[in-house]
């Protein structure tokens, strides 16, 4: 179904895991996609991806946790797509470590990362989804936005603020035409977390037996809420955080 013909998306950590299963799905649904990362190989291999599901992709070389490449990144996907419709903040890192061995160099990296990220984007890509008349911002939280865990202070206090981030700008754009969501993905099969399965003993044992689904998640399931949320059929939804979890988060 092409909901999304004739809009701009940018993905921030579209070269891989759920960034690319997002990526897929909007591309899918008719969307041009831009994929805004560092690793460069990762981003060409992304793009030969995309160009089999939808319009020519655009792959944009950023750190998002660089004020001065995120004025680039949006400057250059404007100017070479011509408009912004969609906005997935996506990209993100985790360090696992209890508080009282975490460095301040690496809290600041994660939640540099995970949630000054998502404001600086956010602020940039502003006047172009107001300037397209019905702007969609999707910010991706975590189980831990809900949750805690004792290995991963910094990336749960980055996603906890994701949600609050997201409550403050759907507020604050709603009158601009601009609807803001986080999605909470449960455990999903990508690079993040084979190094969490590797770092964390029995990790992934309690995860199948958390899980109603009983499997982990995969990068394209979370297609289906990307394109909901990217698309006209969610334009009275605006700061909800979405679970797609398999169940996880509502297993007693
Ligand atoms: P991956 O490690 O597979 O992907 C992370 C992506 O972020 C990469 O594409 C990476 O690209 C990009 N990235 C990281 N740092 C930067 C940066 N400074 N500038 C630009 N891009 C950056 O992880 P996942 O796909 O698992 O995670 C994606 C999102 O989903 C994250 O926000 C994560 O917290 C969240 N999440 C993941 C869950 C899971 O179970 N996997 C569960 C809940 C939430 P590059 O290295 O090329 O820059």
């Amino acid at each position: 179904m092409a909901v999304l013909d004739g809009k701009v998306a940018l993905v921030t950590g579209g070269n891989g895991g759920i960034g690319l299963g997002m990526a897929r799905g909007l591309a899918a649904a008719g969307a041009r996609v831009v994929v805004a990362a560092r690793n460069a190989a990762k981003s060409e291999a992304a793009l030969r991806e995309l160009r089999a599901l939808g319009p020519e992709p655009l792959a944009v070389h950023a750190d998002v946790t660089d004020e001065r490449s995120v004025e680039a990144l949006f400057a250059e996907a404007v100017a070479r797509c011509g408009r912004l419709d969609v906005l997935v903040n996506n990209a993100g890192t985790n360090i696992r470590k209890p508080a009282q061995e975490l460095a301040l160099a690496e809290w600041t990296r994660v939640i540099d990362t995970n949630l000054t990220s998502a404001f600086l984007c956010a602020r940039a890509a502003h006047p172009h989804l107001k300037r397209a008349g019905g702007g969609k911002l999707i910010n991706v939280g975590s189980m831990l936005s809900i949750f805690g865990a004792s290995f991963a202070p910094a990336y749960g206090a980055s996603k906890g603020g994701i949600v609050q981030l997201t409550r403050s700008l759907a507020s604050a754009w709603a009158t601009d035409r601009i609807q803001v969501n986080a999605i909470l993905p449960g455990w999903i099969d990508t690079e993040l977390t084979q190094q969490a399965r590797q770092q964390v003993a029995g990790l992934h044992e309690r995860v199948l037996q958390r899980t109603p689904a009983g499997r982990w998640g995969r990068p394209e399931d979370l297609a289906g809420i990307a394109v909901f949320l990217a698309s006209g059929a969610s334009d009275f939804v605006t700061g909800a955080a979405i679970p797609v979890d398999g169940g996880y988060s509502i297993q007693a």
